[in-house]
């Protein structure tokens, strides 16, 4: 169980939020966005270095590991420095064989766990390369995250599940982790329970979900986080 705000907003967001997650039943890995790839120029897009100083803080603190998402060298570089337990790739890097080939280069020698997003887009195949060539790095502690596909059809979910392709890696490569991000395939709360327990019924091998000490205030993805109260009450219903 992966449990964390979307990003590190500050120190006292990132440690107050953590010390009441570092008190919920299951939750092994803190997450928070040190830098946030935004859809427009302009937005919050986190406070890099810092903030892994702060997540360094947290972790002395809460004895919670922490994971951090990284797009290029420097983010890599960065990460490594500050002692990130586990990286995890995000959505918009996945689709892109050279950022990843990149990200790939710079983790050699290393033995790191990563964890590789979904592309944007509803492709297999892409999945799997990005997962490959990390493979091929010398990564071997790796594991997938679903996290939903956007189809530019509307409907409940911000990115749709499409659940069929999960179900597809996992055959494809048995011995793979995955674990999914209900947050990012609902955008939304209301929703959240019945998709992270559809894919705990799939057998999905762990969950990521975003938790915020108050959402309503979140310089990102405000609607689909929850507090640690409303997530821990969650938990007590999946089954
Ligand atoms: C995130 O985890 O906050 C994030 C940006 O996710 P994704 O890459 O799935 O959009
Ligand atoms: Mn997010």
């Amino acid at each position: 169980m992966i449990a964390g705000p979307c990003g590190a907003e500050s120190e006292d967001q990132l440690i107050d939020t953590a010390k009441q997650l570092a008190s919920v039943n299951h939750v092994s890995l803190l997450r928070a966005g040190v830098w946030k790839p935004r859809t427009r120029p302009g937005a919050f897009e986190g406070h890099g270095e810092n903030a892994l100083r702060w997540l360094q803080a947290m972790r002395e603190e809460t004895k919670l590991p922490f994971t951090v998402e990284v797009a290029n060298t420097e983010h890599v570089e960065l990460a490594l420095k500050y002692n990130a337990d586990v990286l995890w790739i995000g959505a918009r890097t996945s689709v892109n064989p050279f950022s990843i080939q990149e990200i790939a280069d710079a983790l050699k020698g290393t033995d790191i766990p990563v964890l590789v997003k979904n592309p944007i887009n509803a492709d297999l195949q892409l999945w799997i390369g990005a997962l490959e060539r990390f493979n091929r790095s010398g990564i071997k502690k790796l594991g997938a995250i679903h996290r939903g596909f956007h189809t530019g059809v509307n409907s409940q979910y911000r990115n749709q599940p499409k659940w069929e392709i999960p179900i597809a890696l996992k055959s494809a490569c048995p011995d793979l982790p995955v674990i999914c991000d209900p947050s990012h395939i609902c955008g939304r709360r209301d929703i959240l329970l019945a998709t992270a327990q559809k894919a705990l019924d799939l057998n999905m091998d762990g969950l990521m979900i975003e938790v915020h000490r108050d959402p309503a205030t979140a310089l990102s993805d405000a609607a689909q986080q929850l507090t640690p109260k409303l997530f821990e009450e969650m938990l007590d219903k999946l089954v």
